[in-house]
């Protein structure tokens, strides 16, 4: 269920009509809906419940990345999430934000010696590690502080997860992970180093997936990887089949995260009824855009009309530097005016004021709008503030966070002047 709806022609979050947040808040602004977070991450946790997963049998870490307002961090925090970060510093925002860093893991192919000693002071549960040359640095590290680091072993399954290039990552030839068929070698390894604990396997072959099948072609090629190791005397703990499931930009019709977590369950514990005497292991997620992307929209207001003799251009007071997505990707998100008009429609290209022909938020639209309306742009609470920049020395946008009938402001806006306050000139 959608809480982004549309009451007697306004559009509303949850119920707050977007018109009122605009007037409060100004634009462009994020708005999120704490009940589109709360469903999200509970279609997760219900789902590994229903399995019989009680904390021990499986753990949500939401991928910190796709959003990381300390509001929303803390939301899912304290509905029981654990997190997935990539940089020491979504370490220190999970922490600002009252998460546990004992539900924390760490993935990412470029970790810094100071990341890991930062994250080894935080006793977080997991090292995502994804080289062999990270193991060595992450054993010497731990060593110099005198703890072990629990490792796990980000393997690439050669999957095609069938999805954009740019977000697909578990094919040889991409930069992430390690190789299947050095997987075993690497595990030897790292169960010869001294400083590390071997406790798990992860991987994450991509993003923006629809259907499930290649997650548990992943599932089975991790399994078949446990079992060899196993017979090799190396026996983990958890397993971690990453994020990965996709939202609903257009018509997508993505799996249900119910269907997929029930055959993906279902499947360990056919294989662990067979292979291990029942004796369960540890299942992990990182989900991020299911959770973030259809809990947010980009609030923006249309500056200016330009009818051309060739393309219209809507220019809105969004542009690429508040939501990359779509010059990056060539994604595509909805359009929705906030007051619906019945005037007639045109067709247009909605463009931000990024000096950039590539600023462009949504192409060939056809919209009913005037000077000064609102427009939202959905599906925009995954990858969209967090891939925010400051070019133009366009301040970011506010961001605020609705809860029923009541709004909170969880980011203000950025001004001009804290955008230069870090730089200084010659003497
Ligand atoms: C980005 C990322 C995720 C989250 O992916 P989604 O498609 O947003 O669910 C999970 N794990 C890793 C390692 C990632 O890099």
């Amino acid at each position: 269920m959608s809480h982004f709806t549309y009451k007697d022609g306004a559009l509303f979050a949850e119920n707050v009509a977007l018109r009122d947040i605009a007037q409060q808040f100004g634009t462009p602004a994020y708005v999120y809906s704490k009940a589109a977070f709360t469903d999200n991450f509970s279609a997760y946790a219900n789902a590994c419940a229903e399995n019989r997963r009680g904390d021990a049998g499986a753990l949500v870490c939401y991928s910190v990345k796709s959003n990381s307002n300390l509001a929303v961090l803390n939301l899912l925090s304290r509905l029981g999430s654990g997190f997935d970060i990539v940089s020491g510093g979504e370490l220190q925002r999970v922490i600002a934000a009252g998460g546990d860093p004992r539900k924390v893991i760490f993935s990412g192919v470029g970790k810094s010696a100071e990341e890991m000693r930062l994250a080894l002071a935080h006793d977080i549960l997991c090292f995502n590690v994804e080289s062999v040359g990270e193991l060595h640095r992450l054993n010497d590290v731990a060593g110099d502080v005198g703890k072990q680091a629990p490792v796990s072993l980000r393997v690439n399954p050669n999957v095609d997860a069938k999805t954009h290039p740019y977000i697909s990552t578990g094919l040889k030839e991409n930069k992430f992970g390690i190789d299947f068929d050095e997987a075993m070698a690497a595990y030897q390894l790292a169960a010869s180093l001294p400083h590390l604990k071997v406790v798990g396997i992860d991987c994450h072959i991509g993003s923006q997936l629809l259907d499930d099948a290649p997650l548990l072609e992943a599932l089975d090629k991790v399994i078949e990887l446990i079992d060899r190791l196993a017979a090799e005397g190396i026996h983990l703990h958890h397993l971690d089949i990453g994020g990965g499931i996709g939202i609903t930009y257009a018509n997508e019709k993505p799996v249900p995260i119910g269907d997929y977590l029930a055959r993906l369950f279902r499947k360990v514990d056919q294989w662990r009824a067979a292979k291990h005497n029942g004796a369960p292991i540890q299942v992990m997620f990182e989900p991020g855009r299911s959770i973030a992307g259809n809990a947010g929209i980009l609030l923006t207001e249309v500056q200016y009309l330009k009818h051309g003799s060739t393309k219209n251009f809507a220019i809105v007071d969004a542009a690429m530097n508040d939501l990359m997505r779509p010059a990056m990707y060539e994604a595509w998100h909805g359009v929705q005016p906030v007051l619906q008009r019945t005037g007639s429609t045109k067709i247009y290209d909605v463009v931000g004021p990024v000096c950039e022909s590539g600023d462009w938020l949504a192409r060939q639209r056809e919209l009913a709008i005037e000077q000064g309306d609102l427009l939202a742009i959905m599906s925009a609470g995954a990858y969209g503030m967090t891939m925010a920049s400051n070019y133009n020395t366009r301040g970011r946008a506010v961001e605020v966070m609705v809860d029923g009938d009541r709004v909170h402001l969880i980011r203000r806006r950025e001004a001009a002047t804290e955008l230069y306050a870090l730089e200084s000139v010659l003497p």
